[in-house]
């Protein structure tokens, strides 16, 4: 009697276009240890930073939601001690995941930032949404992937996120006519639309927002191999848009709009950062010259003691919306464009997988970025990582952000 051996069981590898995928772009190396092997950091104020603001401003949602619920709508600003209660419970719950705000200069800035979002952004953003945290997640197809590094069959992947989600029936409601952020949303439609680049738009379509920890990207790089965030950001909300428009259900999306969370209060560090963008004509969003907002930006940072000192808080409401939203026209030429890089991603981890398989050597297998120096400095690995050795003089604690 012949055996016939058992077929080979499916598997369809998963990738979430955050945690993996713009891991795997901020250094390959890092996210083997961290991503892969699930390796706490112990310096994780950037990670901590992203998902307390994310996690803050989901509950100041859902309690908002309730409220309508319960035909009592109770929209921000709230009293600031109800935000900081719904930030505790939020810093309790990333501390059960081992992730802490690393001092308590992070944590204040966190607790400012949260309140800062939730009472000024919160009014405008939580009556247009329609649907929170949706989680997204679409198979596509493998990119071919070299024959001497197929180690495994994987003819496809899964992709995953989540995303909040805007509809049109929000943009028109007569009653958001007097909200700043629907008139920037629209206007910018509208605009969109007399370019040609947002054609037969139907009546009924969806925003999809996306929340960053993160200040607004330069929109080009300084060179030198420097990861180009600005572009990456842009390719992650279409490709969001893209899995979106494949559910059951769901319609044409036509905008997505990430949210950059640090510039609704910004630091003296980060204004330095502005500064040097606009000195450099990076940057798209900038203050008109002469006024109150361009002065603060070219401030020189006042000592503590000064009465000056939290100028920073004092920029204008219409330049930090326009600096914390960005808005990404979607159509089909873009979103091919962006999910093509992302699969083009997927396939460079899965090549670093069968090279370390192969070659038994983890370091050899992975790709080392070092062109962000506060990554390298904030990282577990720079004792050993070869590139960061090879790289020179990089501090040997990171500078982490301050109020
Ligand atoms: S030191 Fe820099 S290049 Fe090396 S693993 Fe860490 S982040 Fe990557």
């Amino acid at each position: 009697m012949s055996l016939v051996s058992k077929s080979p069981s499916f598997y369809l590898p998963s990738y979430s276009l955050t945690s993996d995928v713009l891991g795997f772009i901020r250094c390959g190396l890092q996210y083997r240890y961290q991503g892969v092997a699930k390796i706490p950091s112990t310096r994780p104020f950037q990670l901590w930073f992203g998902e307390f603001i994310h996690g803050v401003m989901e509950e100041g949602y859902r309690q908002y939601e309730e409220s309508v619920r319960n035909r009592a709508p109770d929209l921000p600003p709230w009293n600031p001690v109800r935000v900081y209660r719904m930030a505790r419970q939020i810093e309790q719950s990333l501390r059960d995941r081992k992730l802490f705000p690393n001092n308590r200069a992070v944590r204040k800035l966190g607790y400012l930032r949260v309140v800062t979002a939730i009472n000024e952004l919160g009014p405008y953003l939580f009556p247009l949404i329609s649907e929170a945290e949706i989680s997204l997640s679409a198979t596509r197809s493998m990119l071919p992937i070299p024959k001497h590094y197929q180690t495994r069959q994987v003819p496809s992947y899964e992709v995953t996120g989540r995303v909040d989600v805007i509809t049109s029936v929000q943009l028109n409601d007569p009653a958001h006519r007097g909200n700043s952020l629907v008139q920037y949303l629209v206007g910018f439609l509208n605009h969109e639309r007399a370019q040609g680049r947002l054609r037969n738009l139907p009546n009924d379509f969806e925003v999809i927002i996306d929340y960053k920890g993160a200040r607004r990207p330069a929109i080009s790089t300084a060179g030198g191999g420097a990861t180009d965030y600005w572009s990456v950001y842009g390719w992650q909300v279409k490709t969001y848009a893209h899995i979106r428009e494949k559910q059951p259900g769901s319609k044409r999306v036509a905008l997505g709009v990430v949210i950059y969370l640090n510039e609704l209060l910004p630091t003296w560090d980060d204004l330095a950062k502005l500064q040097s963008d606009i000195a450099y004509q990076i940057t798209d969003i900038t203050p008109t010259p002469g006024s109150d907002d361009w002065e603060i930006i070219h401030m020189k940072k006042p000592m503590k003691s000064h009465a000056d000192y939290k100028k920073n808080r004092d920029l204008s409401w219409d330049f930090r919306m326009r600096r914390a939203l960005r808005l990404e026209p979607v159509h089909q030429q873009a979103v091919a464009e962006a999910v093509t890089r992302f699969d083009r991603y997927v396939r460079q981890i899965e090549i670093s997988h069968s090279k370390e398989k192969l070659c038994s050597d983890i370091l050899q297998a992975w790709p080392q970025n070092t062109s962000d120096p506060d990554t390298c400095t904030a990282c577990d690995y720079h004792t050993f990582c070869p590139r960061r050795q090879r790289s020179g003089n990089f501090a040997t604690s990171p500078k982490l952000p301050s109020i």
